[in-house]
């Protein structure tokens, strides 16, 4: 821990230097205790004030059971200057009905964490199905989330925020998956 605690200030400090808005890491494993305390720590020591803001990403549940749960990210956040990046394929494999149920789970996470504090969103699919804790991610619709992905994009609670394609990049895949979001956003366009 005492390492890793480290390294994740070298990265704040670094990021700091570039001028970057956010890094965001997995909270790992351990205590949470301890997870907070060396985030803490990392920001101190990489001088942090306002950026880059550190965001806690959720996680599928597997092999880091640290974030897995929103109230568990929320305690880990709370009276800290961090925030949460949420992972839409974590949160599928730890147990949140992203598929069918897109807007009560930020429902959820809103009551948990406050969407304000969710400045960012990984946008993957899911290989592994819902609780599965497999954390793998898919491209957009060609995993077990399929279309309840739109629900997330367009839900207006998460407007302005950065969305981000984890999924492997190869031009091929990156157009297929831009052409996928294209699709969802020109879907609403006349609406709005
Ligand atoms: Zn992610």
């Amino acid at each position: 821990m005492g390492e890793e605690r480290h390294e994740l200030a070298d990265d704040l400090e670094k990021a700091r230097l570039l001028g970057l808005e956010y890094v965001v890491v997995h909270p790992g494993s351990g205590s949470p205790e301890r997870v907070r305390e060396g985030a803490l720590k990392a920001l101190r020591l990489a001088g942090v004030r306002e950026r880059p803001r550190l965001l806690l990403e959720n996680t599928a549940g597997g092999g880091e059971k640290i974030g897995a749960r929103f109230e568990e990210l929320a305690w880990l956040v709370a009276d800290t200057p961090m925030g949460v990046c949420l992972d839409t394929c974590h949160a599928f494999a730890a147990g949140y009905p992203v598929k069918d149920a897109p807007g009560e789970v930020l429902s959820e996470l809103d009551q948990a964490v406050g969407l304000e504090r969710v400045p960012v969103v990984h946008l993957n699919d899911s290989v592994g199905g819902l609780g599965s804790r497999i954390d793998h991610h898919a491209h957009l619709l060609q995993g077990q989330i399929g279309e309840g992905l739109k629900g997330v994009l367009l839900d207006p609670r998460l407007r302005g925020r950065v969305f981000i394609l984890e999924t492997p990049r190869s031009p091929e895949e990156d157009a297929w998956n831009l052409r996928v979001l294209r699709g969802w956003l020109e879907e609403t366009a006349p609406q709005q």
